[in-house]
């Protein structure tokens, strides 16, 4: 409670080198004048001082008659306290009031300021207080205050541990942009940051680059298809509709973030979005984009695509100017040339409200969350995602959830590449849980009672009490006449999965996954993993996208019968005309590989 408790502020120094204090004393009877203007101090002097050095030792060299007793007054030696100069520098700036009345009434006071922490008695005070002093007004309508840096363990930086990063070297390395970012997003800014030419790495490695490929993506298919108008409107898509809905809910973020000046939260929010942009977007529009027709519904993709990244340039020109250019540039100068020069000029986007759907929003977050739930499933039955399986069961929290299911059966089924995706009809059909009281936490709490507690706990229906926990709930436990909240961090609640499935559970939700494989679902996969190679083949071979190709495959046994079973998805996925067996003719480029039991040569040639 600093400025309650705060005392009287000294305002002189004894120094040399600073600024005067304009106070002259008679040495007869201490008759003191306060010299407020050069103009003032020539008419006491009796002589033009508009070219006197106001500093010591010229100031002090003048002198005048005192008015009460004749005496001669002197200045006092005494210089006025450094922090009042820094609380002076939105008049001293402007040599107000002497001039530039106007432009310092515009200027006054400041939208805001940043400083270290260690401002706060210093600078952020003496500016309010001779503000206060001045107009009873204050000085700066918002802080932002920096927290120290630390180095990348958490230790302060000192010259004498050698910890401390050059910011050159940061620079060199990652950029600017990357730079700045990192330290927008890591901590709200007042607090301590880690920091080290690493964790700026990794913005590029978990933002910038993830952004770079979506945008690499778009103007790949676009230099193709040269689509026309990209204006966008109220599509019928459910991708674009789910897209645009969280686009805007992240321009209206953005912006209220940016309008509170907290930094932090105009930009992390981006890198959330960009997250979902690239793994479920771009990554579940990849095909409409491959289309061969162009039509409404590649259009729409085009638009939804283009609207979503000249919108986060936008949004991230304030923090990464350099990048959001060469965003800007190549997406809207250079198909638009009387559009604005830059994106630094540009408009900031406007929330459109008719594209925010909080429904559909919620609705495919908890498919996202479904589908990463069954991936985990599928890594604890350590079958790859090529490998198609049966079915997918969930168990989700309410009825709302259960229909966002259903209307997305297809979505997840592709996602999770399983034939079937259904609810369960209780999470017990797939799972099992032990509960088991923890000493250590209950005994700590409770202490004699606690016997008496594990007992009753154990008594109780073990699936009702792993559910409550689960989903972060206490359960009330009735032990010895008397009853007792136990908290899910109390009890460890251990999953089994019953037999032939593999489980993922976070919270309400269950993912259960059948594990066997079927004759039929093994040769799928294999159908899977050649496509996967001939998809690197074309790559390394350098075609572009859209070329044609002719393969020729020597295979196993099993392996050939499978691309037999399923020539037609592998040749319309790799664009293969032809598709032959037997030896790959000279000069054609080559793969040889061995998977899951089987043996492969395979070549391609562009037709
Ligand atoms: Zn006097």
């Amino acid at each position: 409670n600093w400025l309650s408790n705060n005392i009287d502020w000294s305002l002189s120094r004894e120094r040399y080198w600073g600024t005067p204090l304009p106070v002259w004393e008679c040495a007869d009877c201490k008759h003191r004048e306060c010299v407020g203007s050069v103009k003032e101090l020539s008419e006491k002097a009796g002589r033009d001082l508009t070219e006197l050095d106001l500093h010591r030792p010229y100031v002090d060299n003048v002198h005048w008659k005192c008015s009460k007793c004749s005496g001669k007054m002197a200045r006092v030696l005494d210089l006025i306290d450094v922090w009042f100069d820094s609380g002076s520098m939105p008049y001293a700036q402007w040599h107000y009031p002497f001039e530039n009345q106007d432009k310092f009434k515009t200027q006054f006071p400041a939208d805001y300021i940043c400083e270290a922490v260690d401002q706060t008695r210093g600078w952020f005070y003496s500016l309010h207080a001779i503000s206060t002093l001045l107009n009873e007004d204050i000085s700066f309508k918002n802080v932002i205050c920096l927290g120290l840096i630390l180095d990348g363990e958490g230790q302060k930086m000192s010259k004498s541990k050698g910890n401390i990063v050059n910011p050159w070297d940061v620079l060199n390395a990652h950029g600017a942009d990357a730079f700045r970012w990192y330290l927008y997003t890591a901590t709200p800014p007042g607090q301590e940051r880690r920091f080290s030419s690493d964790l700026v790495g990794e913005v590029i490695r978990s933002f910038t680059l993830t952004l770079w490929n979506v945008y690499s993506f778009f103007v790949t298919y676009a230099n193709l298809d040269k689509p026309a108008a990209l204006t966008v409107t109220a599509g019928t898509n459910d991708l674009d509709r789910w897209l645009l809905s969280e686009l805007n809910v992240l321009v209206r973020e953005v912006t209220k973030a940016y309008e509170n000046y907290d930094a932090t939260n105009a930009t992390r929010p981006v890198e959330a979005f960009v997250e979902k942009l690239s793994t479920w977007y771009v990554r579940r529009s990849r095909r409409r984009f491959w289309k061969n027709e162009s039509g409404a519904d590649k259009q729409a993709a085009y638009s939804t695509l283009h609207t979503a990244l000249v919108t986060v340039a936008k949004l991230i020109a304030p923090a990464m100017p350099f990048l959001a250019e060469e965003l800007y540039q190549n997406l809207v100068r250079s198909v638009d040339a009387s559009a604005p020069e830059s994106v630094h000029l540009a408009e900031w986007p406007a929330v459109v409200d008719e594209f925010v759907d909080e429904s559909l929003n919620r609705e495919m977050d908890l498919i996202m969350r479904l589908v990463s739930l069954g991936h985990a499933a599928r890594q604890k039955a350590n079958r790859k995602v090529r490998q198609p399986l049966a079915e997918a069961a969930f168990s989700v929290g309410n009825p709302a959830e259960r229909k966002a299911l259903a209307n997305n059966i297809d979505v997840i089924a592709d996602e999770l590449n399983v034939k079937q995706v259904r609810l369960l009809d209780a999470a017990t059909e797939a799972v099992s849980h032990i509960v088991k009281p923890l000493p250590k936490q209950l005994g700590q709490k409770y202490g004699n009672k606690f016997p008496a507690i594990q007992k009753a706990v154990l008594a109780m229906n073990a699936e009702e009490v792993a559910r409550a926990l689960l989903s972060g709930n206490a359960v009330a436990v009735k032990a010895d006449g008397e009853m007792y909240n136990i908290l899910p961090e109390e009890v460890e609640v251990r999953a089994q999965a019953r037999e032939g499935f593999a489980v993922a559970e976070d919270g309400p939700y269950v993912a259960a996954l059948v594990t066997e494989l079927t004759p039929e679902l093994v040769q799928e996969g294999l159908a899977r993993e050649f496509v996967r190679r001939v998809q690197d083949l074309r790559k390394t071979a350098d075609l572009d996208v859209a070329d044609r190709i002719e393969l020729f495959v020597e295979a196993s046994a099993g392996l050939k019968a499978a691309i037999v079973t399923h020539k037609e998805y592998i040749t319309a996925e790799t664009l293969a005309t032809k598709l032959s067996f037997g030896a790959p003719p000279a000069r054609t480029s080559l793969v040889e590989d061995e998977f899951d039991g089987e043996k492969l040569k395979a070549g391609l040639k562009k037709v």
